[in-house]
């Protein structure tokens, strides 16, 4: 009989051997295939024996999931590995989910354990002091597979709820707004001193930790590998560590040895006046009396209140300020400083910078912003302000065009031969104004090249245009970089210059709707076969590429 394969799905906590499972330890030495992302599998390199071990990149998750589940299929044991916990963030969902699709049952199919490790949550909470000592959360800011708008949703209704939060992928080199955002929404709720902690590379050699707090926590490097851990309204600092008190001091005098309620009072009615009453769903005092170990049954309210209203109540005696004040959060008077990142051009189809426009960049940049040229001649500002309007009417005024960056629509034009070959540039410019700068799955390039020369490689832009004898011609789908890189297809030849806008508007409309997020263009393509009638065509290879183990 054939033998069952077996997948491990581990997670091997911050990534040092100390703090690895022994049960971890064991799944990874039991098994033949070692399958992760490259990082990880160097970290626990160590404790590997003869196992083959098959790692690739970021963003390939999903192959390293369908390709344990085809080795575990075919009788091996296999190790999906992920750092922290693989059910938090991490592999455990993804296995699950192809084994769902390939309509596994536990009872037949290949034997499945999650080996759970230790999140960042809990390694940078030690770290830290005692941070997460109380209701709390996770949020990743990362919005590569989860809507923004969750994700702002999620960091207000916790910020609302006075949860401890761990923020997971704060930023990466691409993604920076994103905690600068949830800064924004969170001293919405919190005061600007809400202890905050920054760890980096938990319990790795790299390791940094900076306690600050919400208002300045930006001023620190906050990346990819860090995670940060937001106080909740009690959390205070002590001697450089975070401590969330539990709430023992409602009940407890801590530097007492003799505790004024003895250990049968303390579970009783009256010691806990905001706790529900089992029969009424109320509560039936103040957090006041409690704390001051009043041991008298308070006054049954004169009206019935919810325990909302009642909870306000007690938290208002507490703080002296009104319920209504209570209620509404703090609001914060000063304007939050953001990073303002966009990018500038002299237009679409001139390449050629003024000498006022170079004076207006350095002005509006100033000295702590930054500037950087790229390959599609545009300059790419970033700049740390809390007047984006303000910067935005002063590159107008100087004439630039300006557009957003990230999974965004770009053109990128030719000059025209200096203008020279202009017949073209109209059809740029109102494509620039119909889509020009909309938000994408992934970043989408249209390349519109003013003569069959395609001297600025338009046909190697997702979207190509050349424009020839009159009308366009049309690419479809290139993959500009990478070793298996190839032009995009000729689709189309001839397309009247009155089409043209209305044709690569509906492509664009088409490939927003239907990508799966972070799914470029040309795959995309591959994958549907079809867009607005064009065909896709296999296109054979002239070399041969070895296939890398999972995807290319
Ligand atoms: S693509 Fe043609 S029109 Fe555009 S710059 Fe090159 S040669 Fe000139």
């Amino acid at each position: 009989m054939e033998q069952k394969g077996k997948l491990f799905v581990v997670g091997f906590g911050p990534g040092d051997f100390k703090h690895i499972t022994t049960r971890a330890v064991e799944a990874l030495q039991e098994s033949d295939f070692i399958i992760g992302y490259k990082t990880y599998v160097e970290l626990i390199q160590d404790i590997l024996t003869d196992q083959t071990v098959i790692s690739t990149g970021m963003t390939e998750e999903v192959s390293r999931a369908q390709e344990a589940v085809r080795q575990a299929e075919n009788g091996k044991k296999v190790a999906v590995i992920s750092s922290g916990d693989a059910g938090v963030y991490g592999m455990a969902g993804l296995v699950y989910e192809v084994l769902v699709e390939k309509g596994w049952k536990e009872e037949t199919g290949v034997g499945i354990e999650i080996i759970p490790g230790i999140s960042a949550i809990n390694s940078c909470a030690s770290l830290l002091g005692a941070p997460v000592m109380h209701d709390s959360c996770t949020i990743s800011l990362s919005d590569h597979l989860t809507p923004w708008d969750l994700i702002a949703k999620r960091v207000e209704a916790a910020a609302q709820a006075d949860f401890v939060i761990a923020l997971y992928n704060p930023r990466s080199g691409r993604r920076t707004r994103q905690i600068v955002e949830t800064q924004r929404i969170l001293l919405k709720y919190r005061s600007p001193e809400t202890p905050v902690g920054l760890v980096k590379s938990a319990y790795r050699e790299r390791q940094d930790i900076v306690i600050t707090n919400l208002a300045e926590m930006l001023n620190h490097d906050i990346g990819m590998l860090t995670t940060v851990v937001i106080g909740n309204s009690s959390t205070f600092l002590y001697d450089n560590k975070m401590i969330t008190p539990r709430g023992y001091q409602r009940k407890y005098t801590l530097n007492a040895e003799k505790q004024p309620l003895k250990p049968h009072q303390r579970l009783k009615k009256e010691a806990e006046p905001w706790a529900m009453d089992q029969e009424t769903g109320l509560t039936q005092g103040s957090y006041e009396e409690a704390a001051v170990g009043l041991l008298t049954k308070a006054p049954a309210p004169e009206k019935k209140s919810t325990s909302f209203e009642i909870a306000m109540e007690a938290l208002s005696r507490v703080s002296g300020q009104s319920t209504a004040q209570s209620i509404t959060p703090p609001l914060v008077q000063q304007k939050m400083e953001s990073l303002f990142e966009l990018a500038v051009s002299p237009g679409v189809a001139n390449k050629q910078f003024t000498p006022r426009q170079m004076m207006m960049l350095a002005e509006v940049v100033g000295e702590k912003g930054t500037m950087e040229y790229t390959p599609n001649h545009k300059i790419i500002l970033k700049i740390p302000t809390t007047e984006p309007d303000r910067i935005t009417e002063k590159l107008q005024s100087v004439g630039f065009l300006l557009s957003p960056i990230g999974d965004v629509v770009t053109l990128k034009a030719c000059d025209f031969c200096d203008g020279e070959k202009a017949e073209s540039i109209p059809y740029a410019d109102e494509l620039q104004r119909a889509i020009g700068g909309i938000d994408m799955p992934k970043e989408l390039n249209i390349g519109f090249n003013g003569c069959g020369m395609a001297c600025y490689t338009a046909v190697i832009d997702d979207i190509g245009i050349v424009f020839r004898k009159g009308k366009f011609d049309l690419f479809l789908g290139a993959k500009p970089v990478g070793r298996t890189a190839h032009p995009g297809q000729p689709v189309a030849e001839g397309i009247e210059p009155g089409r043209l806008v209305e044709l690569i508007t509906n492509i664009v409309e088409e490939y927003k709707q239907n990508a799966h997020p972070n799914e470029r263009l040309f795959k995309y393509f591959k994958r549907v076969k079809k867009i607005q009638g064009y065909s896709y065509q296999e296109m054979a290879p002239k070399i041969n590429i070895e296939p890398a183990p999972c995807g290319d």
